[in-house]
This record gives C-alpha cells, sequence and structure tokens, in this order.
C-alpha cells in the first residue's frame, strides 16, 4: 500500500483510520519509527506487541483484547 499523506508545520502526519486498524493501534499507543536511507518505518513498539498476533496491546498485557478473550474461553 502506497499513500501520499503532507507533513503538518509540526512535523506530524496523520496514519489513515484503516491502517491503524489493521495494525491494531489507537491513540496514545506507544509506536517506534526508524529512519535508514530515506525510508521512515512506523511499527508497533516492541515493548506493545500481542504475544499471539502481533497487533497492538498495552505495554502491560501479554495479549490484545482479541487475543485475550480467546484465552479465557
Ligand atoms: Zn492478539
Amino acid at each position: 500500500m502506497r499513500l501520499t499523506r503532507k507533513l503538518d508545520k509540526l512535523g506530524r502526519i496523520v496514519i489513515p483510520k484503516n491502517i491503524r486498524r489493521e495494525m491494531g493501534i489507537e491513540a496514545n499507543d506507544k509506536l517506534m519509527l526508524d529512519y535508514k536511507n530515506g525510508v521512515v518505518i512506523i511499527s508497533i513498539h516492541e515493548d506493545c506487541i500481542c504475544d499471539r498476533c502481533g497487533r497492538a496491546t498495552l505495554s502491560k498485557y501479554k495479549f490484545c483484547p482479541d487475543c485475550g478473550k480467546k484465552i479465557v474461553r
């Protein structure tokens, strides 16, 4: 997927809703930015990755809400 976004005056960009949903991220989630050879990669911070599915979860939990529910059953 390739998208074009304009940087605002404060250096911010918006991650489109469909990508946020796909990643399982929402406001205040911790992300990592890696920059190499002119490319910026935005990923879920390693402290906040669900051990089962790789989607975002709060750093105090091992699993995202969906996987946590599956385990309880
Ligand atoms: Zn999960």
